[in-house]
């Protein structure tokens, strides 16, 4: 039998796997459907809501049906077109158009003297989030569960959308160990590798993924590397954790996605990141208010009595938001809070959906990519703001505390002018880019080089943070090589993707808080 073809590539996530391949077709260039193109997409996405109301209506009673109907009228009314189009000529993404359009006559039939005109108010909010769920549009087709996706690159939203509990891996002809999708599948305990180069296999055909020596292994006639073993079981984990020294640390997880939240355990001290930007992947679902507050609901009462980081949409650069493209007069290179600021209706829809979401847990907001303090001001107000229109409208919100990523450096120099800022947790993904010079996808290469100057950075951060609660979630967390000199910086608080979890817990206990071994280590 042929010895099967063994390719050198990067690990970008650990573990083994194998399984059927999946050949992915190359992805494309991200666009929400529908979002692009204007009204016309718009019209469609009206379309095929009344389509799905007049299906819904086939098996109605006839109150429903009334309810239908009066939902079907008004979308087919010109004047909300019109007013939808007014919108978009003078320059609003027809998202957002059709938002304010829907929500000013919310407003109208929420101010209303008769009671069954405010009764009618929820029948277009439901419109409003039916016809923005049609703009999002489906979701890219999934592929087998237990296969290995083999392609150029994946998208996150794909990734996301997976059953991996049946195992399966990621094999990547180009992508980059510090992607997303590669985060991603850190997080879930994906075997996954990436720079593969191109090679030939045929759907079907079993591949191997070794996320630990990174290479990919082809064809060999049945199995070629044996099942992996069952993942260990994290949740057994519990107790307080401390440093030999007695030191406690607590340790949170990030989470990319709602139902992430299964990971958190006894033992874990609440989310310490959640990234929105996995949750909110159209222009579509940015401007969902509900769709929003279900996510961020759902996360807060899993977590109970546990605190929640929930970070605000960190979109531009190099995390995409399908339809972001279609916004006008948006600068290049606008990333994080500074494109959040400048594109206020995107964050004043995320800040409703918070400030609502803030009443069923402990939430706190985390802005990213902050450099200046007026940013974080800033986004204060726009808070405030949204907080009072709430009040108005007579729905239950709470302000929460609202704190940073340090993740630029020159805010990591300038910590103690962030007055404003209640809290801060470093990014050290963003900030060895941008200390070293390198890209995301460099980082890899010169991470270890620059690993120095990131934790010297850290620790007259943290001597600038004035007794605030500080943090870390950027990926150096998770790696127990760097624990010496993040506890010597003076962090306790760490949060790390969940299978992480049990290595960074082992090494703490090996270690004194000022990030010495331990006696007898
Ligand atoms: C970071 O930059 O370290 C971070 C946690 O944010 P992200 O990886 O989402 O950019
Ligand atoms: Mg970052």
């Amino acid at each position: 039998m042929a010895e099967p073809l063994r390719l050198k590539a990067k690990s970008a996530s650990p573990g083994i796997a194998s399984g059927p391949a999946f050949l992915a077709e190359e992805p494309k260039a991200a666009s929400a459907p529908g979002t692009a193109g204007g009204y016309g997409a718009l019209e469609k996405a009206i379309d095929i809501s009344i389509g799905e109301l007049e299906r819904l209506a086939e098996g109605a009673d006839a109150e429903s049906r009334d309810i239908i109907d009066f939902q079907i009228e008004v979308l087919r009314d010109p004047t909300i077109a019109e007013a939808t189009g007014a919108r978009m000529q003078a320059d609003e993404n027809v998202v957002f158009a059709w938002v304010a359009t829907l929500d000013a006559y919310v407003d109208e039939l929420e101010a209303a003297d008769e009671e069954q005109m405010r009764a009618r108010a929820i029948d277009i909010l439901d419109i409003k989030n039916r016809v923005l769920g049609a703009l999002a549009g489906t979701p890219v087709a999934d592929f087998p569960p237990g296969s290995v996706f083999v392609g150029k690159d994946m998208e996150p939203s794909r990734f996301l959308a997976h059953d991996w509990s049946k195992g399966g891996g990621i094999a990547l002809f180009a992508g980059s160990t510090a992607g997303h999708v590669a985060l991603l599948a850190r997080a879930k305990s994906v075997p996954m590798v990436v720079a593969t180069g191109r090679f030939s296999a045929t759907d079907g055909d079993p591949v191997g993924v070794d996320g630990d020596a990174g290479a990919v292994i082809l064809k060999a006639g049945g199995m070629l590397i044996p099942p992996p073993a069952p993942a260990g079981d994290i949740k057994t984990e519990s107790g307080e954790l401390r440093t030999a020294d007695g030191v406690p640390i607590l340790i949170s997880i990030n989470i990319n996605d709602a139902a992430e939240i299964d990971e958190l355990d006894p033992a874990t001290a609440g989310v310490g990141l959640m990234r929105s930007e996995f949750s909110v992947t159209s222009i579509a679902d940015a401007a969902n208010e509900e769709r929003q507050l279900a996510i961020y609901r759902r996360v807060l009462e899993q977590a109970g009595d546990k605190p929640v980081i929930i970070r605000m949409l960190d979109i531009g650069g190099d995390k995409p938001l399908a339809g972001l493209e279609d916004l006008p007069a948006l600068e290049p290179g606008l990333r994080g809070i500074r494109l959040l600021l400048a594109r206020p209706e995107i964050a004043r829809v995320q800040a409703r959906a918070l400030l609502r979401a803030a009443v069923f847990g402990k939430l706190s907001v985390m802005l990213p990519m902050v450099t200046f303090p007026d940013e974080v001001d800033r986004m204060r107000e726009l808070f405030r703001e949204e907080a009072e229109k709430l009040g108005r409208r007579a729905l239950q919100h709470r302000m929460p505390p609202i704190g940073m990523m340090v993740e630029v450096p020159s805010a990591a120099l300038m910590l103690d002018t962030f007055g404003s800022a209640a809290f801060f947790s470093f990014g050290t993904n963003d900030l060895t880019q941008y200390l070293a010079a390198s890209t995301r996808d460099g980082n890899e290469a010169d991470a270890g080089k620059a690993a120095p100057a990131v934790l010297r950075l850290i620790e007259q951060a943290v001597k600038l943070a004035g007794g605030k609660p500080v943090s870390i979630c950027g990926d150096m967390a998770g790696d127990p090589r760097y624990l010496p000199g993040l506890l010597a910086a003076g962090l306790r608080h760490f949060s790390v993707a969940p299978a992480r979890r049990p290595a960074i817990r082992s090494a703490m206990v090996g270690l004194n808080a000022d990030g010495t071994r331990a006696a007898g280590e």
